[in-house]
């Protein structure tokens, strides 16, 4: 089979999500599933919304449209800030958008004018992680001013923390978007449709809160494809954590000292690796590079250990296996790995497990 390859087990995805879903519903809160280290895949798409997923979110428009082409009609939203100059696409799209700029959503308007539709916007509210958002204070006249925009239509509010600096999503920020959520509905006199929280950072807050206040939607990526919770990192109980795995095969196995000889400069990419020890080791080279996966991210089969990567080439000491060239190793995936395999043009995905058995 071709190599390198991301094996998916939409299964897995699927099941994931619903526990997720699960969980959230009690609380009155949805799941939008993201998509967006995954190409927007459809196949991943329709494996959230089986899982129960209300909608798909992604951060790139011609994701969206590669899951709408594919025919799957579930709300979508662009998950970041538009660019103007895509304003065109974003109505056609995108059901709705998440916004902070007037400019963009000037934009927006006579692109929905345009094109004779309505398009929703949650309007995003800066709370410390300091990516994106309005200013709390700024946020009521904002609001005021998307219902003065005909095409516009204003669904909610949301927030997005832990990405930028890490800030973690407790029970005073979550509180203090409830209250501008309340603030907006008193100017606007009418309910606001969604109050989106955060991403899978959010979770730990979520299921633990005793009030999850106006909050009812999530924008869960990380979560629903790996299985862990990303302030940690650690593994979300009840979760499949390898519903991807990365295949990659061996194009050099031979015995080589463990140290290099000669005088010793910078690498292809900068800081030599560490080799400690001396004497010999199984060293194996795997079709793999930087070009496909992000080597930080690549959790190796057990009894290995990486010893470096450069664009083309991952180096390994095999320990105790014997690898021979045509061998296939398996390994497992971070997020940030993930996403450059999903991404790279080198990779190719492939669906394993019952769902591929079934189609
Ligand atoms: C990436 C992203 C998400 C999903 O984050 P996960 O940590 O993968 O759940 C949600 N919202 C926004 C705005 C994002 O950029």
């Amino acid at each position: 089979m071709t190599a390198p390859r991301v094996e998916v087990d939409l299964d897995k995805v699927a099941a994931n999500t619903r526990v997720l879903v699960d969980r959230l519903a009690p609380l009155g809160i949805r799941a939008t599933g993201v998509t967006k280290a995954a190409l927007g895949s459809p196949d991943i798409a329709a494996a959230m919304l089986r899982g129960g997923a209300h909608g798909l979110g992604d951060s790139r428009i011609e994701n969206l449209a590669r899951v709408r082409s594919a025919g799957i009609a579930a709300p979508l939203t662009l998950i970041r800030s538009p660019m103007a100059s895509q304003a065109e696409a974003v109505v056609r799209e995108a059901d709705v958008s998440l916004n902070t700029e007037a400019a963009v959503l000037a934009a927006l308007s006579s692109a929905a004018q345009r094109h004779r539709v309505s398009h929703g916007i949650v309007l995003m509210v800066e709370l410390g992680d300091l990516r994106e958002g309005l200013a709390a204070v700024d946020v009521v006249d904002a609001a005021r001013r998307v219902g003065e925009l005909p095409g516009l239509v204003l669904q909610g509010l949301g927030t997005n923390l832990a990405c930028q600096s890490g800030v973690v999503p407790d029970q005073a920020k979550m509180d203090e978007l409830s209250r501008l959520v309340e603030q907006v509905e008193v100017e606007i006199g009418r309910p606001l449709a969604v109050v989106s929280g955060g991403n899978s950072a959010n979770l730990a807050w979520a299921l633990d809160t005793v009030d999850v206040g106006r909050i009812d939607d999530l924008r869960l990526g990380e979560s629903i494809l790996l299985g862990t919770e990303p302030l940690e990192r650690t593994p979300i109980p009840g979760l499949h954590l390898d519903a991807f795995a990365l295949v990659a095969e061996v194009i050099e196995a031979q015995r080589k000292p463990v140290q290099p000889w000669g005088s010793l400069a910078q690498t292809a990419f900068g800081d030599r690796p560490v080799r400690l020890g001396s004497g010999t080791i199984r060293q194996v080279i795997v079709a793999l590079g930087r070009q496909d996966v992000d080597p930080d991210g690549l959790v190796p089969p057990p009894g290995t250990t990486i010893l470096g990567a450069s664009s083309d080439h991952l180096v390994l000491d095999a320990g105790d296996h014997e690898l021979a060239p045509g061998d296939e190793l398996t390994f497992g995936l971070g997020y940030g790995a993930l996403v450059r395999a999903l991404t790279s043009p080198f990779v190719a995905t492939v669906v394993v497990g019952a769902a591929a058995a079934g189609s």
